[in-house]
């Protein structure tokens, strides 16, 4: 892949910084390292507003990667797309760096760097079949998340010994985002085990 085109509507989505995917040569955890695209404003519609989108045009997309990654190329060619929720309010020249799809895999096995375009969660690494559901996860730390909340029923927050709360970061995903079906009393006795196996502990 030399040149891609990049849709700015469903070409991103909302990724951990640290997502971990199956490397496609050998199979081993590999880290997704998010391609960043530099979308350079022509021109945009004052006048045109909904729920906070503003109609923009882009006049090209340039490369924006790490050093070590520069032979990757984004370009896109649809113009007067609305921009995508969460990407940043300013006007001018921006770099869309969260969760585009394309990017390359650094894998910790054999150690190849390859440019792919995501299939999430399909290409996740942490993942497993359960009540004929896909239950996956974006990193090992992710896992243990989900280990802790499945073994703990309360869930009360930790607390520093200044008394503040520490935040938990699977907590979100796991009570309001999570599929019920993966949290039953069943699942809570047979996941827990399964888990525990995925990361070879
Ligand atoms: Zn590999």
């Amino acid at each position: 892949m030399s040149l891609a085109t990049l849709d700015l509507n469903s070409d991103f989505l909302w990724l951990h910084p640290e997502t971990v995917v199956k490397c496609t040569a050998c199979g081993g955890s590999a880290g997704f390292q998010s391609a960043e695209v530099l979308l350079p404003v022509k021109r945009h519609e004052q006048n045109f507003r909904a729920a906070g989108l503003r109609r923009m045009q882009f006049s090209k997309v340039e490369r924006h990667y790490h050093s070590s990654f520069r032979d990757h190329y984004l370009r896109f060619t649809k113009l007067g797309q609305m921009r995508p929720v969460g990407s940043n309010h300013h006007l001018g020249s921006q770099v869309l760096s969260a969760s585009c799809l394309w990017g390359t895999s650094v894998c910790t096995v054999c150690h190849q760097h390859l440019k792919i375009k995501l299939n999430w969660p399909e290409d996740a690494y942490f993942q497993l079949s359960y009540a004929s559901r896909r239950l996956w996860f974006y990193n090992r730390d992710h896992v243990v998340g989900m280990m802790r909340h499945l073994t703990n029923a309360t869930c009360k927050p930790q607390r520093l010994p200044n008394g503040n709360c520490v935040a938990d970061p699977w907590g979100y995903w796991f009570h309001s985002e999570l599929a019920t079906v993966f949290k039953t009393k069943k699942a809570r006795k047979i996941l827990p085990a399964r888990l525990k196996r995925m990361l070879r502990l």
